[in-house]
């Protein structure tokens, strides 16, 4: 049973490589009815078999600039030469309707997601070590040699940021992974701090009752 009735927010962040899209990806075709995902505005080329408007919202320089200027972002970072950000309207529909909303965002944004809403939950998901990255990487075949080695050195800047983090996720299998994240997110529901409501409920009925009412 879900005690408390608003969604949490999730941050999802990992190298890039680190097999993000598919855990999430995974995670929804499974657990459909506990979360969204929310869908990014990017101002980088859409990659081959991406769609407007499903993996992220495909945005001109000047389109991008006029949401940050209408605050119609809850975040947004410069990464590789690209503006990404998250837009605020949907977020806070399925966190009102009881979703959990993930946000698979990268660090600077994470950073500043966690100084405006410190309740959420920050989970970073990597693989086992380096080689794997770039093999991941190179294995995608999306980007030349030059860009992937730029993403391994982004990896390099983001190991010092992952402290801000709650929890790492170890990207073995696609299967462990989905399982670990659905867990710790289930868990964090149950955290006491996220249960005010229920507390505050279960005193005041055991005041009554301990009355004989
Ligand atoms: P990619 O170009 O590989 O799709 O994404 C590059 C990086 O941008 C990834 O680390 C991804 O998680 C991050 N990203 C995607 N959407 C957002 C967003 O809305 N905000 C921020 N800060 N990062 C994002």
């Amino acid at each position: 049973m879900k005690q408390d009735k608003r969604g949490i927010l999730v941050v999802f962040s990992g190298f890039s490589g680190a097999g993000k899209g598919t855990v999430m990806a995974e995670l929804l075709r499974r657990y459909p009815e506990y979360y969204a995902l929310s869908i990014s505005a990017t101002t980088r080329q859409p990659r081959v078999n991406e769609q407007d408007g499903r993996e992220y919202f495909f945005k001109t320089r000047e389109e991008f600039e006029k949401m940050i200027a209408k605050n119609e972002l809850i975040e947004y970072a410069l990464y590789v030469e690209n503006y990404y950000g998250t837009p605020k309207a949907y977020v806070e529909e399925q966190l009102a309707a009881g979703k959990d909303v993930i946000l698979e965002i990268e660090t600077q944004g994470a950073l500043k997601v966690k100084q405006m809403l410190p309740d959420t939950l920050f989970l970073f998901v990597t693989p086992n070590d380096a080689a794997t990255l770039k093999k991941r990487l190179l294995g995608r075949g999306t980007e030349s040699e030059e860009a992937v080695n730029q993403r391994l050195l982004k990896a390099l800047e983001e190991v010092n940021e992952v402290i801000a983090y709650d929890y790492l996720i170890f990207n073995d299998t696609v299967e462990e992974c989905v399982e670990e994240v659905h867990s710790m997110i289930q868990r964090e529901h149950r955290s006491v701090s996220r249960n005010g409501e229920f507390l505050a409920k279960m005193k005041e009925d055991l005041l009554g009752l301990s009355k004989g009412e």
